[in-house]
């Protein structure tokens, strides 16, 4: 019997706690985003899917000198170079697998040509294996550029000055 009235006491007094606690958040501005409607905004250093940058006449910066698969640790990106009419190396084939691709932005580091960067889009999950092997015209920017000025110049600064690798 002293269990039974134990029980039903401790009912009464855990039951406005939780309801309290529930009242407490109930006002409060969510934590979580309805997403995919929302979308967070990334943080200016995330990396995620790859580019390959263009010159401004619309040529492709990439000269196919392999050092981005060199500095690569996941060895998950492969090119074939070829030359065009001017005798200009250029990539004929440039895939990067991205089941494999650690998003560590080493590539980025290592091209002397800054013709391949980690940009912000990260919505790229499929149900297909293949898919995940990206090419060249996966990744070339369209020509011309609609892209924001801004992202340019924050990419060129951190490329001289370094300062994204020592936050990193
Ligand atoms: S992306 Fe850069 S490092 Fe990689 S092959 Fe092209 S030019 Fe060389
Ligand atoms: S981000 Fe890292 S793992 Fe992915 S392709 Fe570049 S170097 Fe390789």
């Amino acid at each position: 019997m002293n269990e039974v009235l134990r029980g039903i006491i401790r009912t009464f007094v855990r039951m406005p706690q939780g309801m309290a606690v529930t009242l407490k958040h109930l006002f409060k501005k969510p934590v979580t985003l309805d997403y995919p409607r929302k979308k967070k905004p990334m943080q200016p250093r995330f990396m995620g899917r790859h580019y390959l940058e263009r010159y401004d006449d619309g040529s492709e910066r990439c000269v196919s000198c392999g050092l981005c698969a060199a500095a690569c640790p996941s060895d998950c990106i492969y090119m074939e170079p070829a030359e065009n009419e001017k005798g200009e190396r250029y990539a004929e084939v440039f895939e990067i697998n991205l089941l494999r691709c650690i998003y560590c932005g080493f590539c980025e580091e290592a091209c002397p040509e800054e013709a391949i960067f980690l940009g912000h889009f990260y919505e790229f999950s499929n149900d297909n294996r293949d898919s995940f092997i990206w090419t060249k015209q996966d990744m070339l920017v369209p020509h011309p550029r609609k892209d924001n000025p801004f992202k340019t110049l924050y990419r060129r600064i951190r490329h001289a000055t370094g300062i994204g690798d020592k936050v990193r």
